[in-house]
């Protein structure tokens, strides 16, 4: 039977919400249940990345795209993945404040979530998370993230749409991007394209999209947007719209899906059997030898007499 926080969330109650992502963020013991709990309805949701450079205009195109959704009739999660906050306490006064028109929209859910310096556990956690808010029945979720080396691609891993964001300032530095981020892209966005420097940034984007092997499918557009106005942002949802629509037709969808949960899976088992194997005691008895003997030997051994 579930237990009444999971019913409480799966009517789509915030306070259930909230508590739900703090089990998941404290690594409480309920949070395995939890999510098993979860998992017939965790797959509704839309999810989308958004990354850049910080000062890009993230935030600011964020809010503007949950109106757009909103006015729709639809519900908007939006998940702050911030690589400056030592530790997540639900949503960030700067991110309410940040929010104002959205706060008391109860069909708005606005969370930051701590990066923690987990390696590659950001992933499976965002994947929890998102499960979460598909599950409360929000229809679109959104992960905002600074565009900051591995914390971006996990990110980035679990969602359906990724989009980047630059600004005209940014021209230089394209050559420069991570290159995993680059391929990352399904949608690049140009904003603050008030400014001067728009239009050739564009241009570069393109002529780096165009030297890109293998097209795939699925042809990357560039849109430019000045969220400040709300200039171009209805271009942009039309854009997600169009990939969303893209990833169900073509079964990229299901694909992504499939290997969100082999991560997932793999992650888990990666800890557990981690955590099972490596004791206290075994670690203490090996202390002295560690660098004694040579490494790989020392795994067979290990294996050998586990
Ligand atoms: P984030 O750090 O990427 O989330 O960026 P913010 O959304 O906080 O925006 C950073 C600054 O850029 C703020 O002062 C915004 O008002 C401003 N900004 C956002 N979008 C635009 C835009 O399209 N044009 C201009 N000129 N400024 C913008």
């Amino acid at each position: 039977m579930a237990s009444p926080l999971v019913e409480e969330l799966l009517a789509g109650s915030a306070l259930a919400m909230a508590r739900a992502i703090s089990i998941l963020e404290n690594d409480s013991p309920d949070a395995p249940a939890l999510i098993d709990a979860l998992h017939p309805s965790a797959n509704s949701g839309y999810r989308m990345g958004i990354t850049g450079p910080p000062g890009a205009g993230k935030s600011t195109l964020v809010d503007q795209l949950t109106r757009l959704y909103r006015n729709a009739g639809q519900k908007v999660g939006i998940l702050a993945v911030d690589p400056t906050s030592p530790f997540s306490g639900g949503a960030l006064l700067g991110d309410r404040v940040r929010m104002g028109e959205h706060f008391l929209d109860h069909d708005v859910f606005i969370r930051s979530m701590a990066s923690r310096g987990e390696q590659g556990g950001l992933a499976a956690r965002s994947q929890e998370v998102g499960d979460v808010l598909s599950a409360g029945g929000f229809d679109v979720i959104i992960f905002e993230t600074v565009g900051v080396g591995q914390m971006e691609l996990d990110v980035v891993s679990a969602v359906d749409t990724t989009m980047v964001v630059l600004v005209p300032e940014s021209g230089d530095d394209i050559q420069l991007m991570k290159a995993g981020i680059y391929e990352a892209a399904d949608i690049f966005v140009i904003n603050k394209s008030d400014r001067p420097g728009a239009d050739r940034l564009h241009k570069l984007v393109e002529q780096l999209l165009d030297t890109k092997e293998d097209p795939a499918e699925w042809q990357v557009p560039v849109c430019q947007t000045s969220a400040l106005q709300g200039v171009g942002v209805a271009e942009l949802r039309s854009h997600l719209e169009r990939h969303r629509a893209y990833l169900r037709s073509s079964g990229v969808q299901l694909e992504k899906r499939r290997l969100r949960a082999r991560r997932q899976v793999e992650s888990l088992l990666a800890k557990q059997v981690m955590g099972a194997f490596w004791t206290a005691k075994r670690l203490d008895a090996l202390e002295d030898g560690l660098d004694a003997v040579p490494p790989y030997q020392l795994v067979r051994t290990l294996l050998d007499t586990s």
